[in-house]
């Protein structure tokens, strides 16, 4: 599928016609990656954050949240409850926390990787190669780095850079696939300024960089942050809306474009859309959920945005909840790790070590 064919759907109203895309999303799913959806334990063990992201709560210049680091702990008590749901992986999540040591993060990983059979992901943000290396060393199996979008003009506006000298996020990715991470990227959609060109080079950009997870949620605007607070003219046509269904079409449209990949159901789908959310983007080409294991005393601290879904719910509520939702709507849960059958097909091709 080319340029033209992606951005026509995305911009396709005609439920008729967009029943096809559906139909063709979730075909391929099955195809591809089975009838399991995989389930990913969330850890958000750290809400400090030295960024500015224009978009997002946990930026540093956001005064008025209060900050959290987890415990060692804490964060290996959250591991061993991810086994005992029968999860395969967590996923270690924080801010670009520099007041998190290295050296800790890896004893951390080095632990969950001895005391259970888990897979570990990693989602901290921009970090130096040393890091990156150290933590890949420990354990590490997987890390998530949204690229948000492609278009460099729209990121630089919404994501100030560090230092002048840092890599770039698609720079990252090549560098963390080079060190044996899967690798997960993804964006946002609806961003102020974001236009239909820039979704669609975004949907091309994932099947370019071979991507193995790739999660995709609407922007969703939280007063204190520059974006959050901006009023944007909502009748440009070329701006794309931060709407469930053009999060859905993404969702579809990256299944056809990268038939192996492990997407999941965002949590912040589910939050514009509380009761079927997460359903919609499984019937619709995703095949993972992250049933949240933070502790309820700091969950309501990691607000990246507003009304998040499941923000109340306690561990045990979330994966009662969501494994109830999986089997209402026929799939089975998956069993073990769920490694991305892309990053399986490409060892196989090219004998790299998993
Ligand atoms: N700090 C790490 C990073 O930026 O990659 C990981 C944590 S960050 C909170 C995870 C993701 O949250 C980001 O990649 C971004 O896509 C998403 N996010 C942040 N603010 C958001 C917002 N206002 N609406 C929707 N998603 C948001
Ligand atoms: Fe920090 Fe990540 Fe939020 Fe940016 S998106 S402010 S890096 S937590």
């Amino acid at each position: 599928m080319e340029f033209h064919e992606i951005q026509n759907w995305l911009k396709e109203a005609d439920p008729q016609r967009l029943e096809r895309l559906w139909q063709e999303a979730d075909a391929t799913r099955r195809r591809h990656v089975g009838e399991d959806v995989h389930l990913r334990g969330l850890i958000e063990f750290s809400n400090h954050c030295a960024r500015s992201c224009a978009y997002c709560g946990l930026r540093a210049e956001n005064h008025q949240l209060e900050r959290y680091r987890m415990t060692a702990g804490e964060i290996l008590e959250c591991a061993h409850q991810a086994v005992d749901f029968g999860y395969g992986t967590v996923v270690l999540q924080s801010g670009e926390d520099y007041g998190m040591d290295a050296g800790w993060m890896a004893r951390v990983i080095a632990r969950i990787k001895r005391e259970t059979p888990l897979a570990v992901t990693l989602s901290l943000g921009e970090r130096s190669e040393e890091e990156l290396h150290m933590w890949r060393l420990a354990g590490a199996d997987r890390y998530l780095l949204r690229f948000e979008t492609s278009s460099q003009i729209l990121f630089q506006q919404i994501h100030p850079p560090l230092s002048s000298d840092s890599p770039g996020r698609v720079e990252l990715l090549r560098l963390l696939r080079d060190m044996g991470y899967e690798t997960g990227s993804g964006v946002m959609v609806g961003i102020p300024g974001q236009t239909w060109n820039d979704l669609t080079h975004d949907l091309l950009l994932f099947r370019q960089l071979d991507l193995d997870m790739i999660g995709i949620g609407p922007f969703l605007p939280h007063p204190h942050t520059p974006l959050g607070a901006r009023t944007v003219s909502l009748n440009n046509p070329e701006r794309v809306p931060n709407s469930e269904e053009t999060v859905l079409k993404a969702v579809a449209l990256t299944r056809l474009l990268c038939p192996k990949t492990n997407i999941p159901a965002t949590t912040a789908l589910a939050t514009v859309n509380r009761t079927k959310g997460r359903e919609l983007a499984l019937a619709r080409g995703a095949n993972i959920v992250m049933p949240n294991l933070t502790p309820l005393r700091y969950r309501l601290l990691y607000e990246i945005y507003p009304g998040k879904a499941c923000i109340q719910e306690t561990a045990t509520e979330c994966q009662k909840c969501l494994e109830a939702r999986i089997r209402r709507i026929g799939r089975t849960i998956g069993i073990g790790r769920g490694d991305s059958p892309n990053l399986l097909e490409r060892t196989v091709a090219t004998g790299e070590r998993p």
